[in-house]
């Protein structure tokens, strides 16, 4: 009773009672607050409920702009503002058809399509043709022009089912989705099928960004479910005359406004040693994007909100970014660092959430030698709250610009086995979220970001 009330004290008058806890205290307090009274999943449903789907250049990009700007000012962080920044706009449209026309097996059917992000549309009249399908870029070279030409090309490599880091398998089919359409129309295809980015067999596709490149031919590129992309395969095995229509309505905008928005608490001892911690804002049109990246933008906010409810002053500034466009453009992650060099920002370290709102593993690592085997002596704090992981390289997109200024980048590192059946779908939804784990990922970030804050990298 006495020590409850002495805190309390302690806390009203400003002075900075985590001066003398433990390390393990400080970070026990930090996971007791999150666990407890957190405010992750409270967000983090407000944001996909209330705002939903908040693509680059959408109505509900610009309204989770307002929305988190309005957040971290009710929460009372020391500045909230906007950095403005042009960003692509891209719209689906409203009509997606993919369609086999002429099977001998099952006929005409419907299949589960969905424009890749950035694509050009077929337009009103469509495109009928044969279909080629590959597993390689090597593959469709060897078949060269007179085999692709006027034909859909069809991408199939799975992404690697025996890789126990999906992210792993993930690098290693994406290329089919980012380059199939420039690597295709340069053999007079006329159109892509690109297999879903999906770890299984779903029949729902997964969306997601596709490139063009001057001088080559745009061409449509859409994805196709993995369990229709299972079903078109086994009928091309036996139907080489197989013709498939392509329906698409999308199309490429002018540029729009847009913003990052930022919120800091300013700190104590260094306040011009920034350490960032973010997640993007933006996310795919088909769903909530409560994993992708709802949870790392929630995570960000609530990092700070568990400072301040704990009572714990930082010494250095802590920013937490919601950074916009990293689906199809990372145009808010390369404004961010233009600004922090223009402005002469030192940045410490940045720290991004950008691989779902599940359970803790680690953290992935961009930076030096020394800092790495820094962050790696405090293993023994963060190995009771199963943040074991420190042996993987990589930050983040969004952060990704600032390595050239120096700044350590880091990434939470949460289980990966669930992220690739919801990653760019419709299932990216608020229910598939575990507030429990989303909770812990606050936590997990808030810990570093507290490790980093008191002992810095000297
Ligand atoms: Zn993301």
């Amino acid at each position: 009773m006495r020590k409850k009330l002495l805190s309390v004290v302690l806390l009203l008058s400003g002075v900075n009672t985590y001066a003398q806890q433990t390390d393990e205290g400080t970070i026990k307090s930090i996971f007791d607050q999150a666990l407890s009274k957190g405010k992750s999943y409270e967000m983090l449903h407000d944001l996909c409920v209330n705002i939903g789907p908040r693509l680059s250049g959408s109505p509900g990009a610009a309204a989770a702009v307002e929305w988190s700007r309005h957040k971290m000012e009710d929460l009372g962080f020391d500045s909230v503002w906007l950095q403005p920044v042009m960003v692509p706009h891209w719209v689906r449209g409203e009509q997606e058809i993919g369609r086999i026309l002429n099977s001998k097996k099952i006929g005409t059917k419907d299949m589960a399509i969905t424009s890749l992000g950035g694509s050009i549309g077929t337009g009103a009249e469509g495109i009928a043709a044969g279909i080629v399908e590959v597993k390689s870029f090597d593959e469709l070279k060897a078949l060269g022009t007179k085999a692709i030409q006027g034909k859909i090309v069809f991408f199939n490599r799975p992404m690697d089912p025996a890789k126990i880091n999906t992210f792993a398998a993930y690098s290693g089919a994406v290329e089919q989705r980012g380059n199939g359409a420039i690597e295709a129309a340069k053999l007079g295809a006329v159109a892509v099928i690109v297999r879903s980015m999906g770890s299984g067999l779903e029949e729902y596709p997964h969306t997601g960004g596709m490139r063009y490149a001057t001088n080559i031919k745009l061409i449509p590129g859409v994805a196709i479910s993995t369990q229709h992309a299972e079903l078109l395969s086994k009928l091309l095995k036996e139907e080489k005359e197989l013709q498939f229509y392509l329906e698409t309505h999308c199309q490429i905008l002018e540029d729009a406004p847009s913003f990052n928005v930022v919120g800091e608490i300013r700190g104590g001892e260094y306040k011009d040693e920034i350490i960032v911690v973010g997640g993007h804002l933006d996310s795919w049109d088909l769903a909530q994007g409560a994993h992708d990246d709802g949870a790392g933008c929630i995570q960000s906010i609530e990092v700070l909100r568990l400072f301040k409810s704990i009572g714990y002053k930082p010494k250095r500034t802590i920013r937490a970014v919601m950074f916009m466009n990293e689906e199809n453009g990372l145009r808010g992650g390369t404004k961010y660092a233009e600004l922090a060099k223009q402005n002469k920002e030192k940045h410490l370290a940045a720290i991004e959430s950008d691989r779902g709102g599940f359970a803790p593993r680690g953290f992935t690592m961009s930076a030096s030698d020394k800092i790495k085997s820094i962050i790696r002596s405090w293993k023994p704090l963060l190995e009771p709250y199963d943040l074991w992981d420190f042996n993987q390289e990589g930050g983040g997109a969004d952060i990704g610009p600032l390595t050239t200024q120096g700044v350590a980048l880091i990434g939470y590192l949460p289980d990966s086995q669930r992220y690739f059946s919801v990653h760019h779908t419709s299932e990216d939804t608020i229910d598939k979220v575990d507030k429990r784990e989303l909770e812990l990922g606050s936590a997990s970030m808030a810990a570093l970001v507290y490790l980093i804050d008191k002992y810095g990298f000297k």
